[in-house]
Order: C-alpha cells, then sequence, then structure tokens
C-alpha cells in the first residue's frame, strides 16, 4: 500500500508533472516573474470559473483578508463580527487593523459560524461580518446576507477552505462560494483545494469600486506608477504560482469529485459506529472536503487513538485544538472559558482524517477499518 498521507501533495505533482514542468518552464524562459501574462491569464480563468466579476490576486490568504477590510475603508474601533473556531488568520487581521473582533460560537453541525449568535452580537459599532466556510462547506450565507442587509454590514468570505463549493438559495440561485458577499477571500497555500506551489492569495468581489480599490492597494495603494492614492501594501501573486494554479484550476471539478469520493467512502465505513459521529452538511450547500472531520464520542481518549493511528501509519490532525478566545494571543476581558460551548466542546473531541485528491480504495479501507477498530 502506499504510504499514507494526509495531503498528497507528491503524488498529485506526478500526475500533472508534465503539464506542470512546461507551464513553470515557460515562466523561466519569459523571465516574467511579476505581473505576467501568466497572472492575467490565470485571473481571467478564475473570473470565469466563479462567475465573478473581479478576482484580484495576492500573496496569500491572510493579505486577502486584510487587504479586503483596509478597502472597506473600517475605522479603528469598528467591530467585526467572526466565529472563534477557525484557523488564526481571519481574527488576526482584524486585530492588526485596529478593529475588534467580536466572535462568535460555532454551529455543532456544520461547524460554520452560528446564525444566533451573529444577530446577538450586533452593536452600533459592528461594520462587517466574516463568515468562514469551515472545511469546505459554506455558511449559512442567505441568513447572513439578510442580517446584513437589514443592519448595513459588510460581508467578506473566508473562502479559503471551499473554493469551489456551491451555495443554492432557497430561490434556487446558484452561486460559487465566495461570490455572494460583498469580498471574498481565498489562499493558494499548497495544501488547500486550489494550492500553488508556495503561498498565493485572491480577493473575489462584484462591485467595480471595491476591486479598483483592492488592485490599487495591493500594489502600494498606487494606479499611476509612483503615484499614491491610498496606503497600500505589497502583495503579489507571482508567475510561477499562476501558471501552476492554471493547470490546476483546470482539475478542480474533478479534485472535489475525488475528495468527495473518499469522504463518501469514510461516512459509509462510519455510519453505524456510535462513537463517531460523520461531517453535517447543510442544506444550501455542497462540501469541498477541504478536511474530513469527525466528532469523537466524549468516552474516547483522542490523544490515545492518534498515538495509535500514528503507530499504524495513519495521520491524523487536530483542526482546531484551541478556539480564538482561549488563545493567549486573543485573550480579553471580553471572553473567558466557558462562552463558547460549541466550539469548546469541538476543540476537545473533533479529529480530522487523511484527505486529499489521491487517496485510493485500498488506503480508505485500511484507514476505516483501524479507525472502527481502535474506537470499539
Ligand atoms: C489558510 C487559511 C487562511 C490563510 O491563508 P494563507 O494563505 O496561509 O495566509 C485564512 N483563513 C482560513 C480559514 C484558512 O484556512
Amino acid at each position: 500500500m502506499k504510504k499514507i498521507q494526509m495531503v498528497d501533495l507528491v503524488s498529485q505533482y506526478h500526475n500533472i508533472k508534465k503539464e506542470v514542468d512546461a507551464s513553470i518552464m515557460n515562466v523561466l524562459e519569459s523571465a516574467a516573474f511579476i505581473n505576467g501574462p501568466e497572472v492575467k491569464a490565470f485571473q481571467k480563468e478564475l473570473e470565469e470559473y466563479l462567475q465573478v466579476k473581479h478576482v484580484i490576486p495576492c500573496g496569500n490568504g491572510t493579505d486577502a483578508l486584510q487587504i479586503a477590510l483596509m478597502a472597506l475603508g473600517l475605522k479603528p474601533g469598528d467591530e467585526v463580527i467572526t466565529t472563534t473556531f477557525t484557523f488564526v488568520a481571519t481574527a488576526e487581521v482584524i486585530a492588526l487593523l485596529g478593529l475588534t473582533p467580536v466572535l462568535v460560537d460555532a454551529d455543532p453541525d456544520t461547524f460554520t459560524i452560528d446564525i444566533e449568535g451573529v444577530k446577538n452580537n450586533i452593536t452600533d459599532k459592528t461594520k462587517a461580518i466574516i463568515p468562514v466556510h469551515l472545511f469546505g462547506q459554506c455558511a449559512n450565507m442567505e441568513a447572513i446576507m439578510q442580517i446584513a442587509n437589514e443592519h448595513n454590514l459588510y460581508v467578506v468570505e473566508d473562502n479559503a477552505q471551499a473554493i469551489g463549493a456551491n451555495y443554492t438559495f432557497s430561490d434556487g440561485t446558484v452561486k460559487k462560494s465566495g461570490t455572494i458577499g460583498n469580498i471574498g477571500t481565498t489562499s493558494f497555500f499548497p495544501s488547500k483545494n486550489l494550492g500553488a506551489y508556495g503561498d498565493g492569495g485572491a480577493l473575489f468581489t462584484n462591485d467595480d469600486e471595491l476591486a479598483d480599490k483592492m488592485r490599487m492597494i495591493v500594489n502600494h495603494g498606487m494606479k499611476v506608477r509612483y503615484y499614491h492614492d491610498e496606503i497600500g501594501v505589497n502583495s503579489r501573486l507571482d508567475s510561477i504560482q499562476a501558471a501552476v494554479l492554471r493547470i490546476k484550476l483546470r482539475k478542480l471539478d474533478e479534485y472535489s469529485a475525488a475528495r468527495n469520493y473518499a469522504a463518501n467512502y469514510y461516512n459509509q465505513a462510519f455510519a453505524s459506529n456510535p462513537k463517531i459521529k460523520t461531517p453535517a452538511i447543510g442544506t444550501y450547500t455542497d462540501h469541498v472536503f477541504h478536511q474530513y472531520t469527525l466528532v469523537l464520542d466524549e468516552s474516547i481518549n483522542r490523544d490515545e487513538l492518534r498515538e495509535k493511528l500514528a503507530e499504524n501509519d495513519i495521520p491524523a490532525m487536530i483542526y482546531y485544538p484551541v478556539p480564538l478566545h482561549m488563545q493567549k494571543a486573543y485573550k480579553s476581558e471580553r471572553y473567558s472559558e466557558g462562552d463558547f460551548p460549541v466550539s469548546e466542546h469541538l476543540a476537545k473531541h473533533v479529529i480530522s482524517l487523511p484527505m486529499h485528491t489521491e487517496l485510493d480504495d485500498e488506503q480508505l479501507a485500511y484507514i476505516t477499518a483501524k479507525m472502527n477498530e481502535l474506537t470499539q
């Protein structure tokens, strides 16, 4: 059996090596490393794929979030609502800009931001909501957009984990994740669903004015060279990454299908295991399984299980072991342990199994049999 990896980027590369190598060589020969034609072409192709008016490539997914908040013109003291159960980047950029992160608990089934929590935390200072499409499924965007419209708030979708997912509104309209709010952001970190071979990120919007502003901000706030209209940053997608991403974008739907195949295999194998809760999916979204995350019964010792899995050459990860309100850097008088029981419970009992585009039946059979055996 092929060695099981949490994410198997080497096997994936071997399957697309010819195209990727040619594409990278092409950039080397052109020496157009920054803002070259590959970046422009990737931007256009991603706009078409997402059916969104503007894609603005940038340096990474964290920058994308920061640039989004800068473009919205938020001021120190403004409150931004987001979830406590996410990767730190979401709250990090809020704090870095002197804005106030207002944290909300997660939904116990989908792990995405709890809608009642959003409603209950709106104040006069609230300016924006950042839902995170966690692990590959969309947050409840219809409800979030409704709240945002009622209270005149911006919505920035953190789509770093769910690129390619579809959201279906109650009237039947379907939109790609990240294209529903004012701005969507994503990351092309290598292990993400659309991963480069280094860092990368992008912003999406249908708003011409915001797009204009974000294009300036990523490039030192300038439209005309050496004339700076905004305070900006230096955040670029390089041409080699764009060349790789163009190849992988063509495979994205196929990759999402491979992830769904593995997830379905896992779901079926664990369906009658009372100690394991398999992922629930919101009725309004599909799932692109950036992570396949289970909730273990409280009777299971997670550390021991992980050790035994490792002894059997099965890697497993904890996403995320500590919710943001309990992180040292984000401790505030506002919050204490016990405030967000769902996220705290998840942090203690979730476990993520290997999930990538190259898992085969032999590996899936082995992983599921061991998991069932070790959770008896
Ligand atoms: C990966 C990730 C980011 C940050 O992306 P980088 O490219 O690593 O900066 C932000 N938010 C979420 C939810 C992520 O998973």
